[in-house]
């Protein structure tokens, strides 16, 4: 007999790249997930994001790589 109960949810604690990444792929996977957040709102930190190569494979693998990831950008206005 399991001791999990598929009812619950899983908890992730920060809603970073890390923590948004596996409670989408826990998602995807059937599980429900909450994310525990400390910050009062998400935002933006910086001017860009340099991304490897690696990074689109997991973007790819977590199915946002050709609608996300790859997708136009919004030009910013300097
Ligand atoms: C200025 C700057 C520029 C960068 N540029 C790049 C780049 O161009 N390319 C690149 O690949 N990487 C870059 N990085 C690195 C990249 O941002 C980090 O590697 C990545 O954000 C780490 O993700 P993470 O989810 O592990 O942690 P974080 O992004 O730090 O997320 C952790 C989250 O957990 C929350 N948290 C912490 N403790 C708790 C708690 N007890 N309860 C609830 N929530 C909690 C925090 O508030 C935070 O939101 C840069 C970093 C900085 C600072």
């Amino acid at each position: 007999m399991s001791d999990t109960n598929p009812s619950l949810p899983v908890l992730v604690s920060g809603g970073g790249i890390g923590g948004l990444a596996a409670a989408l792929a826990l998602t995807r996977r059937g599980l429900r997930v909450k994310v525990l957040e400390q910050a009062p709102q998400l935002g933006e930190i910086g001017a860009g994001i340099q991304l490897g190569p690696n990074a689109f494979a997991a973007f790819d693998a977590l199915g946002i790589g050709q609608e996300g990831a790859r997708a136009p950008s919004t030009p910013t206005r300097w």
